[in-house]
């Protein structure tokens, strides 16, 4: 797919999900919040939901995590504007609570159909959602964060999701090393050409 093409299907995915009413969160948002970044990009960041201010904005991790996302992010000579940012659900659940199973899978075709455009080499998982649903259903985020792992030709690192480091101080010094072991896998595969292994051989 060329890159006019591939950023055309991407925005139709995004309609979609600004018109979605697949389950109740479709009621009671402001906006969603498809994700935003390069179509391109070789790596992804995948969160758990939109908060206030993403809700109000339509962006993700725009608030108070998203600062911190956007540092760390600078911190190993990244631009937002580089990545590609998204959520496993992509409207905000109602006070911040947890995403419901029922909303993650009513949620989960334009998840996977957002991988499947963008390709990346790397994905990031912040947090316990996003790596249960992305990477293992039994993910244990203090025990595997910073460890990666290959699905699907894809590699998989899963970080401690952002806002967790706002509220327990010691996570910071555990995202910040997980920072630089996700500059050292990404040139790493940057560095590796296509696997000609398929996608059910991986
Ligand atoms: N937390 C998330 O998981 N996603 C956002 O977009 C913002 C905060």
């Amino acid at each position: 797919m060329d890159s006019s093409d591939l950023a055309d299907a991407l925005q139709e995915v995004h309609s979609q999900i600004r018109r979605c009413r697949r389950c109740p969160l479709g009621r009671t948002r402001t906006k969603a919040v498809p994700g935003e970044g390069a179509p391109e990009a070789s790596l992804m960041f995948v969160g758990e939901a939109p908060g206030g201010d993403e809700d109000q904005q339509g962006r993700p991790f725009v608030g108070p995590a998203g600062r911190l996302l956007t540092h760390l992010l600078k911190t190993i000579g990244l631009d937002r504007r580089q990545v590609f940012i998204t959520n496993v659900v992509k409207c905000r659940p109602p006070g911040n609570r947890d995403p419901s199973p029922e909303e993650i899978a009513a949620c989960n075709e334009y998840l996977l159909t957002q991988i499947a455009l963008i390709t990346p080499k790397v994905l990031c998982t912040l947090g316990r959602f996003a790596g249960q649903t992305l990477i293992d259903k039994r993910l244990s985020i203090s025990r595997e964060h910073g460890k990666p792992r290959r699905v699907s030709g894809i590699l998989y690192l899963p970080l401690y999701h952002p806002a967790a480091a706002l509220h327990q101080a010691r996570l910071i010094d555990s995202l910040e090393a997980d920072m630089r072991q996700l500059r050292r896998v990404l040139a790493e595969e940057l560095a590796t050409p296509p696997s000609k292994v398929g996608p059910q051989d991986a």
